[in-house]
This record gives structure tokens, C-alpha cells and sequence, in this order.
């Protein structure tokens, strides 16, 4: 039995496919000259290729979202067969020996340049629409980057890989994908995240951990609560997890029945639960599940599923469908929070040694002034149609601060003097998940409508632990009293300015954190779309009053482990259904 990280719960059952690695080296040796023929021929079926691979992207945009934008599809087509870009690849294939996908990679990054160095935004664009093609191009060039949404076998499979990229996970058909397993990653990675939302079962942290690597077609069990995961295992092992499958199912069921309970505890304190979304599609689960409004629109996911920037018209039917599918319940749009783990095939990006610490976030989002922007018109255009707030993601200083909100302002001003519709006071709030902002919450409350707590971050940086890597993954702990004494700091600087605020991060849908939001008087948490039956059971299990008094404990806890004894004490809901129950039956084939 191979054990990881338990990313995502539920049981899958079923054959792995093994995504192949992919290999980004580009040869760097000189080719022979008779080889010129063979390179370029190599050239015009990759060229081939891509325009196929285009014009099919062009087809679904034009159907899906309108005529105008699919001509930036146009633009990356007539590169493919422009002149000038050809015959520069050729010339450094000829005169320089260099074969095919280094010749393109050198014409590609001296037409980008060119066109980069020009001060006009137009040109800046096309110098990404030439990276984007030239990607296209090297991809199918140098063979890499299997199509994790075409595994050469039958669906569904369990995917098996050494990492999942969010970009690359929300191109999975759900359908498709009964689990999934991957080497590295961190249970708070957005993948990880997207897992859960998705109700996919998901181990991740496998590296150095499997007795002898995974094969495509071998007979997976992937337990994505314990982090197990059986190869081919025998047939009782799998008839016992079958069993456990059905009857987590069956409790899934039996929850829906509180969908529709107020939300409150056993002694009548209102706890909002909310939902936190990437997409439409999950949108719709969560009015599904009857979820009363988002807490967090990671809107950054619109941006991934696709080849270019979404113009301010695609953003604002997305927004404004959002909007009104809710129906007035809230809507709490995040502002593009790309960088970190959440890379943007088309917005080029610095290569950083130490992206957590980078170029993320707001810090883009004032360098890329154009990006958000656009956004914020269609944030503020579709607020006419529904409540909304603007959440802006990992602010740490109070110029930070000042300096987005003159971009907000300005936005304002540009709408109200073109006569364009908008709600003229959206509260504005910020994400509470770098030390520094907490540590100033008193001075951010008086400059901002709301908090919102990104416990996934503030743990990253107040333990200085990647929430990446798999192997300081023990010490990433959301029940850290140093983390904790930071919630509770930033919670009191709200309160004495007035101000709510919420939890969105992970450990929002983690039932044994929910007396710690009872305690401190938080008015509002969002979670995953699976966490909220759960979470809400709890809720209505749990007393407010007790928890208070809880609270006070944990406060004057020194380690962690104290604090999850306290809390594990005031658990009241717990499934009995656990997958160790099959455990005895795999130890017998181990020693059999
Ligand atoms: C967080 O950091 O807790 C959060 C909710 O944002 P994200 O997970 O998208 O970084
Ligand atoms: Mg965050």
C-alpha cells in the first residue's frame, strides 16, 4: 500500500493513466545541412498542425462566445503564414545550421522583442499573440505536453501524473476522471483545491513514496481522505472499498435534507455559508446545493481555459450571468489573482526562483494596469444586475492599498462620464492572507469595506512553508497558535472598526476550525461546494456559547497539538465510515 497526502476525499476505483513526463529542452546542437530538408518538413507538419488546432479553437469561440472574438485567432492563423517569420526561420535553419524548433524559437523571441520595445499597447499585444503561436509551434514541434484531456485509452481512468497544473486541470472532462494521484503538489495547491470543488478524489505527494512506479492500466483504489492508494489490489480489497464508496454516497444523500435549515447553531447564532467558485459550472452546483450566494470568485480560472486575454464584453456576460443566477444572494469577485501556482499560458510572466514571493496578484494587477481594468469595467458593468463586492487579493501595504483603489476610482469616473450603468457603491474589501496585512488590520479597516481571511496563504507565509511543496507539507498547519493568534488579531481590528469579515481559505470547510468562527464572532465563511452540507451539519450541531468559552483556551494554547485536542473535543458530527475498515483485507494480501 502506498501512502501520500489525502488532497481530496471519496473513493476512486478504477485503471490509471499515466500522463507521460514532458520535456522542454530544446536541442541546442547545430543539425547537418542535408538535414535541412527533414527539419523543415518536421516544420510544415507542426505548422500544419497548429493551424488545424486553431481553427477549431476559432470555431468553438465564434460559436460559444461571438464573431469578434474569434479574430484574434485570425491574427495567430496569418502568423503561421507569414513571409517574413518564415523566411527568418529558414534563414537561421540554412545559414546557421540550427534545426527546426531552435530556428523557431529564435524568430519568435526576435519578432516578440521587436514588437515589445514599441511604447503602443496594440503592438505590446501582438508581441504576445507571436509568444502564444510560438508556443503552439514548439509544442507540437517537440512533441511535449501530452494532451491530458486525450488519454489513448478508454474513460474513465484514474490520471496519474507527476504534477497537474490548475491551467491543465480545467481542461479535465469531470466525466471522465474518477481520481486522480500526482507525485508532488500541496493539499491547499489550486489544483487541490479544484479537486475537491470537483468531487474528484485526489492523493497528491506520491514522490519516493510508491514501492514501484504506477503503470497505465493497473487497477487503482486512490482514498483521497486517508492519502492510500492500492495497486491492483485483490478482488475482496476491492469489493470492500465498493462497499465504502456506496455508503459514503448514501451519507452525501441523507445531508441534503438540511440544504434548506437556516444557518445556525444549536443555541441560534447565524453563521452565512457561502460558496467559493472558479467558474459558472460551479456556480451551478453550488445553486444546486442551495447555497445562499459566493464568497469568492477566483476569477483568474476564466482566464485559464483559453488562448487569449477575455475581452471586457466576455467578462462582463460571465459576471452578469453570475449575478443573476444568484439571484441576490452575494457575489464576491476577486480580482485576477494569477502568478504562484496559477500561470497564464498568454500573459508572459518573469521566470521567478521563488513565485509564492513573486509576481503575483495585486502586485500584477498595478503593473499590468490594462488586466485589471478591463476587469473591473465588467465587474462594475454587471453590478447593476445583482449585489456585488470587489475582493483584492494579496495586498501587504497600505500603499498597495491606496494605489488600487485610485484604479477602482478612476474605472468609476471613466464609467460615469460614458454614461455606462453601474452600482455606485460596492464595498470594496481586501484578502487577509499576508502577515502584513493582518498585522495592520487596524489600519486596513478604516480604508477598506470588508476583510476576507485567505487562511491558504496566511499559513504559506506566516510558517514560511510553500503550500506547494509536497515535502514540507508536515509542517504546513492552519493550527498553528502563531496563525491563529493572526485570525484572531485581524478578527478584533474589524470589529472595533465596524467592519465584517469572512473566512474563504480551506480551513473554512474543515469542520474542526468551525467552534474557532463560532468563537470569534465571524459573520460569514465560504468553502467548497462539497464541504458545505458537512459544515453546515456541524453548525447546527454546534453551540456558539461553547464555543466562545472554547475559544479562550485555545488562545492561551503554545502548540498546535494542544489546539486540535480542545477542538477534536467539541467535534460533534463524525462519519464512522472509514476506508481503514478494508485495511485488514490488504494487510492478508500483503502477507499472502
Ligand atoms: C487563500 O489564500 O486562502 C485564498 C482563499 O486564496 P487562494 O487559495 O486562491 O490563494
Ligand atoms: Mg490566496
Amino acid at each position: 500500500m502506498d501512502k501520500g497526502i489525502g488532497a481530496s476525499p471519496g473513493i476512486a476505483i478504477g485503471r490509471a493513466y499515466v500522463l507521460p513526463s514532458r520535456n522542454r529542452e530544446i536541442p541546442e546542437q547545430l543539425m547537418e545541412s542535408a538535414d535541412f530538408t527533414f527539419e523543415w518538413d518536421k516544420l510544415s507538419v507542426s505548422i500544419r498542425v497548429s493551424k488545424t488546432e486553431l481553427e477549431g479553437i476559432r470555431q468553438d469561440i465564434r460559436e460559444l462566445i461571438g464573431e469578434d472574438e474569434s479574430h484574434i485567432f485570425n491574427a495567430h492563423l496569418a502568423i503561421l503564414e507569414d513571409p517574413t517569420f518564415l523566411n527568418e526561420v529558414r534563414g537561421i535553419m540554412q545559414l546557421q545550421n540550427k534545426g527546426a524548433e531552435l530556428a523557431v524559437k529564435e524568430a519568435i523571441d526576435k519578432f516578440a522583442n521587436m514588437f515589445d520595445l514599441l511604447d503602443d499597447e496594440y503592438m505590446k499585444e501582438r508581441a504576445e499573440d507571436i509568444k502564444d503561436v510560438g508556443n503552439r509551434l514548439l509544442k507540437h514541434l517537440l512533441g511535449e505536453e501530452p494532451d491530458i484531456t486525450a488519454p489513448p485509452m478508454e474513460t474513465p481512468y484514474i490520471l496519474v501524473a507527476k504534477e497537474v497544473t490548475p491551467s491543465a486541470f480545467i481542461q479535465l472532462n469531470s466525466n471522465d476522471v474518477l481520481g486522480v494521484v500526482t507525485m508532488l503538489g500541496g493539499k491547499t495547491s489550486h489544483t487541490s483545491i479544484m479537486a475537491r470543488a470537483m468531487g474528484i478524489p485526489m492523493v497528491i505527494g506520491l514522490e519516493g513514496k510508491l514501492q514501484r512506479p504506477i503503470q497505465t492500466g493497473d487497477i487503482l483504489i486512490v482514498d483521497g481522505e486517508s492519502g492510500q492508494v492500492l495497486v491492483n489490489p485483490k478482488v475482496s480489497v476491492i469489493e470492500c472499498y465498493q462497499g465504502i464508496k456506496a455508503r459514503l454516497h448514501d451519507e452525501r444523500e441523507l445531508l441534503q435534507d438540511i440544504a434548506a435549515f437556516p444557518p445556525v447553531s444549536k443555541d441560534g447564532k447565524r453563521l452565512e455559508i457561502r460558496a467559493n467558485i472558479s467558474s459558472l459550472k460551479e456556480l451551478e452546483r453550488s445553486i444546486e446545493q442551495e447555497i445562499p450566494g459566493v464568497g469568492l470568485f477566483r476569477t483568474e480560472f476564466i482566464f485559464m481555459d483559453r488562448a487569449s486575454v477575455p475581452s471586457e464584453e466576455e467578462q462582463f456576460q460571465i459576471y452578469r450571468q453570475a449575478v443573476e443566477k444568484l439571484k441576490g444572494n452575494p457575489l464576491v469577485m476577486r480580482a485576477l489573482d494569477i502568478g504562484g501556482d496559477k500561470a497564464i499560458s498568454y500573459i508572459s510572466l518573469p521566470e521567478e526562483e521563488n513565485p509564492s514571493l513573486g509576481l503575483r496578484a495585486v502586485r500584477i494587477l498595478l503593473i499590468r494596469q490594462d488586466l485589471f481594468r478591463t476587469q473591473l469595467r465588467a465587474i462594475f458593468r454587471a453590478s447593476q444586475y445583482g449585489p456585488i463586492r470587489i475582493l483584492l487579493p494579496m495586498i501587504s501595504s497600505l500603499e498597495e492599498l491606496r494605489a488600487a483603489k485610485d484604479i477602482i476610482n478612476d474605472v468609476r469616473e471613466e464609467l460615469q462620464a460614458q454614461g455606462i450603468p453601474f452600482c455606485s457603491d460596492i464595498p470594496i474589501g481586501i484578502m487577509i492572507e499576508v502577515p502584513a496585512a493582518a498585522i495592520l488590520a487596524d489600519l486596513f479597516a478604516t480604508e477598506v469595506d470588508f476583510f476576507s481571511i485567505g487562511t491558504n496563504d496566511l499559513v504559506q507565509y506566516v510558517l514560511a512553508v510553500d503550500r506547494m511543496n509536497e515535502s514540507v507539507a508536515y509542517l504546513y498547519d492552519p493550527y498553528h497558535p502563531a496563525v491563529l493568534r493572526m485570525i484572531h488579531h485581524t478578527v478584533s481590528a474589524a470589529k472595533a472598526a465596524g467592519i465584517p469579515v469572512s473566512v474563504c481559505g480551506e480551513m473554512a470547510g474543515d469542520p474542526l476550525a468551525l467552534p474557532l468562527w463560532l468563537g470569534l464572532g465571524i459573520q460569514e465563511i465560504s468553502m467548497s461546494v462539497q464541504s458545505y452540507l458537512p459544515i453546515k451539519k456541524s453548525l447546527l450541531n454546534t453551540s456558539a456559547e461553547e464555543s466562545k468559552h472554547l475559544l479562550d483556551k485555545v488562545l492561551l494554547c503554545q502548540t498546535s497539538d494542544d489546539i486540535r485536542r480542545l477542538l477534536l473535543g467539541m467535534l460533534t458530527e463524525f462519519s464512522n465510515i472509514h476506508a481503514s475498515q478494508c485495511s485488514e483485507e490488504e494487510e492478508s494480501r500483503d502477507e499472502g
